[in-house]
């Protein structure tokens, strides 16, 4: 059976990573069918629009999507992207990898943040001159579909078996106080282990000593932070992949934006969207390939060639042409 993958490169370095990375998935010989969508700024100074209803199709009937970047419209575009597949978790892992310099070498996090709710729902409102204010959501449906998932990802992982909840739910104790109740809840219910960490606390923890956690369950602005903070930890942002996971779709994205300060010079370094690919596979359910482009990705790390951002020269064909030579 053909997949159909729709292909989205945006605007910036996604022009570069993106064909990279699907290098990377046509030397493994899948039955894959590529359909290319436009979405960003160029489109939007074209046709008014970020991202044009047929994008949008596209993208909520393929059976997975993979995402660049989009520059000034990146919120016109990849908001409702995500809802266009449906997604309820955004999966960041965040892994130092031998070869690249880190702040913390043994870090090796998965955080699976809430992707519907909470700051991010959209309720604003600005009552008068001097305030302006926000409604937090948070509903105990997606808290508790959000376990669920967390409760089959590590009981489906060789190498989790419990994650930690972290919140803030001492202070707000009615949105982060359902939020825990109904992640610990269901954790109970599945015969998971958890553990709860305060999210202040979680912050200098993970700095001092990232090994003691291991799978992250979190509020969606918690886990866009603290993610960010482990990207720090492991080396930058050329290296994270994500994954927005929905019951019948998904769209795979690095962490990166476009990085217009390198754009179009050929130099990005492709990692991060190849991560996205390795995770897109392992979700279709090519587990074995994903764990292939895994290894191949962490041996051109550790020997070379390296882009810049990692302190070498090599540009993103050589190192893409390096990952797929290991393949
Ligand atoms: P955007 O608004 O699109 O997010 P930005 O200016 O925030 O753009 P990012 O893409 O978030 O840029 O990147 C932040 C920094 O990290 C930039 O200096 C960029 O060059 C660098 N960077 C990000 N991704 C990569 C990559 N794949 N390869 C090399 N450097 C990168
Ligand atoms: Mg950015």
């Amino acid at each position: 059976m053909s997949e159909r993958i729709a292909v989205i490169e945006g605007d910036g370095i996604g022009q570069e990573v993106i064909p990279a990375a699907i290098d990377v998935l046509e030397s493994l010989d899948l039955d894959f069918e590529f359909v290319e969508g436009e979405a960003g700024d160029a489109v939007k100074e074209a046709t008014g629009e970020a991202l044009p209803q047929s994008t949008y199709d596209l993208a909520a009937d393929a059976d997975a999507t993979l995402f660049g970047a989009a520059g000034e419209t990146a919120a016109d575009v990849i908001l409702p992207l995500r809802d266009a597949v449906d997604s309820f978790v955004n999966i960041r892992p965040a892994k130092a990898y031998p070869g690249v310099d880190a702040v913390r070498p043994e870090t090796d996090l998965v955080f699976l943040r809430e992707n519907t709710e909470g700051v991010y729902s959209g309720h604003e409102d600005d009552l008068s001159d001097d305030l302006s204010t926000l409604t937090r959501v948070v509903t105990t449906s997606a808290s508790e579909k959000l376990a669920h998932f967390a409760c089959d990802y590590v009981e489906d992982s060789d190498d989790h078996d419990d994650f930690s909840v972290v919140h803030k739910a001492n202070v707000m104790r009615k949105t982060d106080g359902r939020f825990r109740d109904a992640v610990v809840g269901v954790a109970e219910e599945q015969g998971v282990d958890t553990d709860e960490v305060l999210m202040d606390a979680f912050a200098t923890h993970v700095c001092l000593d990232p090994e003691q956690f291991d799978v992250i369950v979190c509020p969606n602005l918690a886990g866009d932070v603290l993610s960010d903070l482990a990207a720090g930890l492991v080396g930058g942002l050329g290296l994270l992949p994500s994954a927005n996971i929905g019951d019948d779709n998904a769209l795979f994205e690095p962490v990166h934006g476009t990085a217009p300060d390198i754009a179009g010079q050929g130099i990005a370094n492709p990692t991060a969207t190849i991560l996205s690919a390795a995770l897109m596979l392992d979700h279709l359910g090519y587990t074995e390939e994903a764990d292939r482009v895994e290894t191949a990705v962490e041996s051109v790390l550790a020997e070379g060639p390296r882009t810049g951002d990692l302190g070498g020269d090599a540009d993103t064909d050589e190192v893409t042409a390096a990952i797929v030579d290991r393949l």
